[in-house]
């Protein structure tokens, strides 16, 4: 008997569940003669999970573990007492008032004592007219590769560095940072840790590897592992799920669905010239409307989006072409195509890069210019989104230096260049929020984000001072915010009593 047919044969009946398991176990045997023994156990433990596989991995049991006990929720209910909202969007805060908070979401908010229900176990912070507002949400971010240095990340056994992420995804949201967009990089596995609560991170709306064209910004390989035969082995940074590298439409379907099938909640794609790569122009069009049209369909049939890196207009507008709803940087920009964007409705997911210390360690002269080039283009791109009112995301996209990412509030205070403390903090709280909701019915966190109001996910930072006035308490976080709240559980409060 042919080994394939046999298996095509065996399949319908494993789909079947319970039943289809005790089939299975009578076909095997009938097969074990003529099949090798280690296809059979694959086909029996395959036959025998059926059953309790519904949705995907998820549904296996996390370990039991606890989860972690540096949280400090005194309850499923918290209140706070006499706080000033900056809820997202206002540019003003509000009266003195009261917010409740119950499981994960806020329930209400008065400007009238909350009286809540006796015998409640109710966690009750005293506020004293400080702020409160939303938690911040960093929509361009690398959960895997922020804080580690690039040839760490190409060399370093893979258990080390998710440990590494780890460690910087409890930081990150000691930040204040509640949410991050993470736009490429394997974090599959550490954003169900958070979620589970077994490490301590913000939410993550995660992209799993970035996709990219053979030579594209996302082709890390060595000149040595070319060529590659279309059947050939992945370099290291695909088998690692930093990057999928596909050629035609129908590789770049395979990789996006890929990534859906683990959990992405957005495709990314590289469509254009990027920095930390040294082998392709920044001038360069990544991909054809094709090609990256097969990804906006396999997201779309997901209910999703593809977002894309591009920075010249030819990238941008190819990708806006084929259906992206959002693109990353583009700070070599034209004025018609941020015009496009506007009319189009595009996102514009935009980073304040700059020729200063916060520019991103970069090892190759080739880079290094690069980067000069687009820092150029800067201040054009924020303007320019501005005067066409695109609607623009604040994402920091810190890459490869444990120092940057201590930067990461500062480095949100310098969009007061060009708006208002209020509109950054929007930009970053409800505007960034709204792109999180862009990723549809597969939304990993469905509810509100980056708003102070009812029926909203209590995500909160409670701030000593008014970042409306004083932009820069966000750049000490560890001083200035007092309380930080996820999902409803406090994991700081440094009040003083
Ligand atoms: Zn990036």
């Amino acid at each position: 008997m042919n080994l394939k047919s046999s298996w095509t044969q065996i399949r319908p009946v494993l789909a079947v569940g319970a039943v289809g398991a005790v089939f299975a176990l009578r076909i095997v045997r009938k097969l074990k003669r003529l099949l090798s023994p280690s296809l059979v156990l694959a086909a029996l433990s395959i036959g025998l999970c059926q059953a309790s596989l519904g949705q995907g991995d998820a549904d296996l049991e996390a370990p039991g573990l606890p989860t972690f006990p540096t949280t400090l929720a005194g309850g499923p209910v918290t209140l706070f007492q006499n706080v000033r909202i900056f809820d997202g969007a206002s540019a003003a805060l509000s009266a003195p008032s009261n917010v409740l908070v119950r499981g994960n979401t806020i329930e209400r908010i008065s400007v009238n004592p909350i009286t809540v229900e006796a015998n409640a176990n109710v966690h009750v912070i005293a506020a004293n007219g400080r702020v409160l507002m939303p938690g911040l949400i960093d929509a361009h971010w690398h959960a895997v590769m922020a804080a580690t240095p690039q040839m760490l990340l190409m060399t370093a056994d893979p258990s080390y560095l998710q440990l590494l992420a780890a460690r910087q995804a409890e930081a990150t949201l000691m930040r204040g940072f509640t949410t991050v967009r993470d736009l490429g990089g394997p974090v599959f596995g550490l954003k169900r840790a958070i979620d589970e609560g077994v490490m301590i991170g913000p939410r993550i709306y995660p992209s799993g590897a970035f996709i990219s064209q053979t030579s594209g910004h996302g082709d890390f390989r060595f000149s040595f592992e070319l060529p590659r035969t279309p059947a050939g082995p992945l370099s290291h940074s695909e088998v690692e799920g930093i990057a999928a590298i596909a050629d035609s439409p129908d590789e770049v379907r395979l990789r996006a669905r890929e990534q859906l099938r683990q959990g992405a909640s957005q495709i990314k794609l590289m469509a254009g010239g990027g920095v930390a790569s040294p082998y392709n122009p920044i001038e360069s069009t990544q991909y054809t409307e094709a090609e990256i049209r097969a990804a906006v369909e396999a997201a779309d049939n997901w209910g999703t989006y593809v977002t894309v890196h591009a920075y010249t207009p030819r990238a941008i507008r190819q990708a806006v072409v084929a259906g992206v709803k959002c693109i990353e940087h583009g700070h070599l920009i034209d004025e018609p195509t941020a015009k496009l964007l506007a009319d189009k409705g595009i996102w514009w997911s935009l980073q304040p890069f700059l020729d200063d210390e916060d520019a991103s360690p970069l090892v190759n002269p080739v880079s290094q210019k690069k980067a000069l080039q687009v820092a150029a283009g800067t201040d054009n791109a924020y303007k320019l989104a501005k005067k066409y009112h695109v609607k623009t995301a604040f994402g920091t996209d810190i890459l490869f230096d444990a120092r940057l990412t201590s930067r990461q509030g500062a480095i949100l205070a310098k969009l007061v260049r060009w708006y208002t403390p209020a509109e950054a903090l929007k930009m970053a709280t409800a505007d960034n929020g709204e792109l999180m909701a862009l990723s549809g019915f597969i939304n990993p966190y469905p509810g509100k984000l980056g708003v102070v109001e009812e029926g909203a996910l209590a995500d909160l930072l409670l701030v000593d001072g008014n970042p409306l006035e004083n932009i820069k308490l966000i750049e000490d976080p560890d001083k200035n915010f007092l309380v930080i709240m996820k999902d409803g559980t406090i994991y700081k409060n440094t009040l003083p009593k």
